[in-house]
C-alpha cells in the first residue's frame, strides 16, 4: 500500500508564507493498492495535481467521498482523468445523505459556478451511493465504513489492503455535543491496531468552548485515540486554515514526547502534502515494514 497525500488542509484552501511546507490544498489522499487499484479519498483542492498523475495512466479511479462540504469537493471539476474520454471513474458515496452529496459534487459543475457542465463530461463516471461495500469488493477492494460525527453527516473508511489497513477518517468530532452517529468506544474498535491512522486534527485547546460542535476533533483527543485503538502510526490531518508550518512543526514535536515510552503508536506525523507512507509485508503474516518520503 502506497498512501500520497495531496492535501491536508481544513476547511478552506490555504496557500501562503506560513502554510508553504505542509501545504494549503484542501482534502485529497491517494492510495495504491497492492493489487494496483487506484483509490482517492475525497476530492479537495488538493486532487488537481493527483489528476495530471493519474491522467498518465488509463486504470479506473476509484473516488470516495467523505462527505459533501467544500474543502471535500472543489478539486473535482479540474481533475484532468474526467475530461478523458471513456475514462472510468467511480464516484462512492454512502449513508442517507448519499445522493445528496453526489449532487454536490456535481451541481458545482453547473454552468454557472463552473463553465462545464456535468453532463458534458466525456469521461464514463459512475455513481454509486449504495452497497458501496460490496460493489467496491466486486472490484477487489474491500473497505469498511463508519458514520462521522460531523453536521450534515459523513463517512469514514477502513480500507484493507490484504491484510494492511489504514483507516481514514476526517471531520469527526470525536465528543460532539450534538447527537452521536458513532461513539469513541466505537471509533477505538473500528482502528484498533491498524497501521496508519489519517484523523482530523484540526482544533486546540484555544480553539475552544468556541468552535465546540463545529464537527472537528480536537489534537489531543487524536492522540489519546491513537493510543486507546494501539494503532501503529498516526497522522494527524485536516489541518486549521490559520495553522502555520511554526504551529505545525511544534505539534509534531509535542507528539513526540506524548508517544515516547509508549507501545503505540509507534510514529506519528503531521500530514504534509506530498508526504508518501509505503507500507509492505517482510514476509506474508510478518511485520509491516514502513518506508517515508
Ligand atoms: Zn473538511
Ligand atoms: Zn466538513
Amino acid at each position: 500500500m502506497i498512501i500520497k497525500f495531496h492535501g491536508v488542509r481544513g476547511s478552506t484552501p490555504s496557500p501562503g508564507p506560513a502554510t508553504i511546507r505542509y501545504g494549503g490544498n484542501t482534502s485529497c489522499v491517494h492510495i495504491l493498492l497492492g493489487n494496483g487499484k487506484h483509490i482517492v479519498l475525497d476530492a479537495g483542492t488538493g486532487l488537481r495535481l493527483l489528476g495530471h498523475e493519474l491522467a498518465r495512466i488509463d486504470d479506473p479511479v476509484y473516488l470516495l467521498l467523505s462527505h459533501g462540504h467544500w474543502d471535500h469537493i472543489q478539486g473535482y471539476p479540474y481533475f484532468a482523468p474526467i475530461y478523458q474520454p471513456e475514462r472510468e471513474i467511480n464516484v462512492f458515496t454512502s449513508g442517507p445523505s448519499g445522493q445528496r452529496l453526489l449532487c454536490s459534487l456535481f451541481d458545482q459543475m453547473d454552468g454557472s459556478h463552473f463553465p462545464v457542465k456535468a453532463d458534458e463530461l466525456p469521461s464514463r463516471g459512475e455513481c454509486i451511493f449504495e452497497n458501496t461495500e460490496s460493489i467496491l469488493k466486486s472490484h477487489n477492494i474491500s473497505i469498511t465504513r463508519k458514520a462521522l460525527n460531523h453536521p450534515g453527516s459523513g463517512t469514514a473508511y477502513l480500507i484493507d489492503d490484504d491484510g494492511i489497513r489504514c483507516a481514514y477518517i476526517t471531520d469527526n468530532e470525536l465528543e460532539p455535543p450534538y447527537r452521536v452517529h458513532t461513539t469513541y468506544d466505537e471509533w477505538v474498535e473500528f482502528c484498533s491496531g491498524v497501521d496508519v491512522l489519517i484523523h482530523d486534527a484540526q482544533y486546540t485547546e484555544d480553539d475552544m468552548p468556541h468552535k465546540h460542535g463545529w464537527g472537528h476533533s480536537l489534537i489531543s483527543q487524536v492522540r489519546q485515540l491513537a493510543i486507546d485503538a494501539e494503532v501503529g502510526s498516526l497522522v494527524m490531518y485536516h489541518h486549521d486554515p490559520d495553522r502555520s508550518d511554526g504551529e505545525l512543526d511544534e505539534i509534531a514535536r509535542e507528539n513526540e514526547i506524548h508517544f515516547s515510552g509508549r507501545r503505540a503508536p509507534a510514529r506519528s506525523w503531521c500530514a504534509r502534502e506530498g508526504m508518501v507512507i509505503q507500507l509492505s509485508r517482510r514476509v506474508a503474516g510478518g511485520d509491516t515494514v514502513f518506508e517515508i518520503r
